[in-house]
């Protein structure tokens, strides 16, 4: 199950940050995930749970926004979404497109509790 390592990727880096800010905890990670990527958001969820004990985020929530796939035709230049299999230009047809989203995975906001307050960090 590589989400365990994908999630404590992610949770290191947001602690990281969090205590660049010098946060007492984490409530809330949210994160991008593209459709592409093989990623299960419930492996997701339950590593994330299991990681988080102990740490700062214990009591965070895991907020999972999905990219839908895009491409543009390498032909006719037409930008257009589809599912993870389908990668044909709706316009002409062609199978030749280059994938502009849907393969990300990035941290989009992390909220924090610090002594003075609640706090979003980006
Ligand atoms: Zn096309």
């Amino acid at each position: 199950m590589h989400e365990m390592g994908i999630t404590q990727g992610i949770l290191a880096a947001s602690i990281e940050a969090a205590e660049k800010e010098n946060a007492v905890s984490i409530t809330e990670v949210r994160i991008s995930v593209g459709d592409l990527t093989e990623i299960v958001e419930t492996a997701l969820q339950f590593a994330f749970e299991t990681l988080r004990e102990g740490t700062i985020a214990e009591g965070a929530e895991l907020a999972v926004t999905h990219v839908s796939p895009r491409s543009r035709c390498t032909s006719c230049g037409e930008e257009f979404e589809h599912d993870k299999w389908d990668l044909t230009c709706p316009k002409c047809g062609s199978f030749f497109c280059d994938v502009l989203a849907g393969r990300e995975l990035r941290i989009d906001s992390i909220d924090i509790d610090t002594d003075e307050g609640h706090e979003e960090i980006a």
